[in-house]
């Protein structure tokens, strides 16, 4: 018998008040009494006690805020993978792809790869259902994760959403008894992953899980400033927001009732998340999703090259996710080609480099100052004092970012200067921070060097 029992209060006191929670919306669908709600936006979107809780331990075991053991994960996903990089996780191939249908490809994020393997594996009879995250019915501007069953509801689901959901509950996926491919982010994989661990009868559904590249996810009030600057102050009068609409990599776009829209580009977006995104993700150090079945992120080899349409690199690993991507291609709903593990790692060198470099630096930080940090279970990496004051220049670029009177200056710079302002900036960075990928270490050297195609290692 265990001696101890875990009260939602032990979740609030370590993991939301200690500022590690990644609203990944487990506990709240996890917690077999529901009472578990979700705080309003201006309270930050964080779960909070709605009722009385019996102490069960759940929510507390499979949070994946405070702990997330990387190599005990690894291990037991390795399973048929017939390959590990320690940037990239355990694997089996590697793919840049997209959707077939033109339409299914061009309403996606990057390939609309992810929304093809969905509708592949309905129309095939391989699942019941997807989970996926869709707009709530009478609020398009906040969105929910729900599990679909129709063809229509996985198109209409398909796109990035860089939001935490209004209310942050998976769908209803313990109690769901049919095959069900469930779609995520990376540490809601995580959760995922250590939910089976203590109830497996709650995952067994799972015939599919896709785990979605991620870089970092944003509060509302980043799709809430936007809508400030588009003069947008009645949210009933929104009739759609998207987030990648358009040619690949797409736009920010919200559209009005009476037809009126509004767009800024995705490159764009990205500088809200200087000032809105969530503090967890700046600890994390999963980017591409490692302990899903089948992994999907922004295919950038392509970028400015596919005036076609968008790609997205497909990391198949294990032999559920392979034989998943195969028939889809076989049935002439998907395309892939190969890419080696060296394009891969460059083409996401700078997000890898953040995250499994800078992550660490910053947990040291963290510590530092007492801060409460995740446990992940990994060797911190070795890098010198180049890459250490760089992190304390982005520390110091955020915290100005974010300080009154350039929040002043920003918000009243006319668009296009906050483009060309962006764009150079981001044009900057990549230069400068060229240096910081040699110190980006994997198990196939330093990474810039990768020149061929580097040899897979096999698990032993
Ligand atoms: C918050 C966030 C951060 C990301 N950061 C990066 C990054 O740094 N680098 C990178 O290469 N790629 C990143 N991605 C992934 C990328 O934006 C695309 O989602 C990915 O390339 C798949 O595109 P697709 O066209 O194949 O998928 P689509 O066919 O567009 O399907 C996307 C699927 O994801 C689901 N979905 C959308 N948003 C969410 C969400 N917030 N939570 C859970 N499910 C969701 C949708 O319901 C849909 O089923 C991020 C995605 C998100 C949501
Ligand atoms: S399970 Fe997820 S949403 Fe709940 S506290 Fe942990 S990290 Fe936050
Ligand atoms: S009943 Fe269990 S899952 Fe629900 S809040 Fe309490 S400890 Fe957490
Ligand atoms: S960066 Fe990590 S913690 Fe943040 S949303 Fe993405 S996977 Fe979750």
């Amino acid at each position: 018998m265990r001696g101890k029992h875990y009260h939602f209060d032990h979740l609030k006191r370590d993991v939301i008040d200690a500022d590690l929670c990644t609203h990944c919306g487990l506990c709240i669908e996890a917690c077999p009494v529901d009472v578990i709600g979700t705080s309003s936006p201006s309270e930050g979107s964080l779960p909070e006690l709605i009722g009385d809780c019996p102490a069960c331990d759940i929510c507390v075991e499979i949070c994946p805020g405070k702990t997330v053991d990387f190599d005990h994960l690894r291990t037991e996903h390795q399973e048929d993978s017939t390959s590990f990089n320690d940037l990239l996780g355990t694997y089996k191939n590697i793919y840049l792809g997209h959707a077939l249908d033109p339409d299914v490809r061009g309403s996606g994020s990057s390939g609309g790869a992810i929304t093809a393997l969905l509708l592949h594996a309905k129309s095939h009879d391989k699942v019941d259902g997807a989970l996926v995250l869709s707009e709530e019915d009478d609020r398009p501007y906040q969105f929910r994760s729900r599990i679909v069953e129709t063809e229509a509801d996985i198109r209409k689901a398909a796109q990035s959403k860089y939001i935490i959901p209004g209310q942050m509950g998976v769908g209803d996926i313990t109690n769901y008894r049919k095959r069900l491919a469930y779609v995520g982010l990376p540490c809601q994989i995580h959760g995922i992953k250590k939910l089976g661990g203590i109830r497996p009868r709650w995952t067994q559904q799972f015939e599919y899980t896709i785990g979605l590249y991620c870089g970092d996810t944003l509060y509302f009030s980043a799709t809430a400033e936007l809508f400030k600057r588009f003069g947008i102050t009645d949210y009933s009068q929104i009739e759609s927001v998207r987030y990648r609409e358009g040619a690949w990599p797409g736009n920010f776009e919200v559209t009005l009732k009476d037809g009126r829209s509004y767009a800024i580009s995705k490159y764009t977006f990205n500088y809200l998340s200087f000032l809105f995104d969530v503090d967890r993700c700046h600890v994390c150090t999963d980017i591409t999703a490692e302990f899903a079945d089948i992994s999907v992120g922004d295919g950038w080899k392509y970028e400015g090259k596919s005036p076609d349409g968008g790609w997205s690199i497909i990391v198949t690993r294990n032999g559920k996710g392979e034989e998943l991507v195969q028939s889809a291609v076989e049935a002439g709903d998907l395309r892939v080609e190969e890419v080696t593990l060296s394009e891969a790692l460059k083409m996401h060198a700078h997000s890898l480099d953040n995250k499994k470099v800078g992550t660490f630096l910053r947990i040291d930080r963290r510590r530092q100052q007492g801060r409460a940090v995740p446990e992940y279970n990994l060797p911190t990496p070795q890098v010198g004092i180049r890459r250490k004051l760089d992190e304390r220049l982005v520390a110091l670029l955020i915290a100005t970012m974010r300080s009154l009177p350039v929040r002043f200056c920003l918000d009243r710079l006319p668009l296009p200067w906050l483009e060309a302002f962006l764009y150079r900036m981001r044009e900057t960075w990549k230069w400068w921070s060229q240096g910081n990928l040699k110190s980006l270490k994997s198990g196939t050297g330093d990474l810039l060097q990768i020149a061929a195609p580097a040899p897979k290692e096999t698990l032993t």
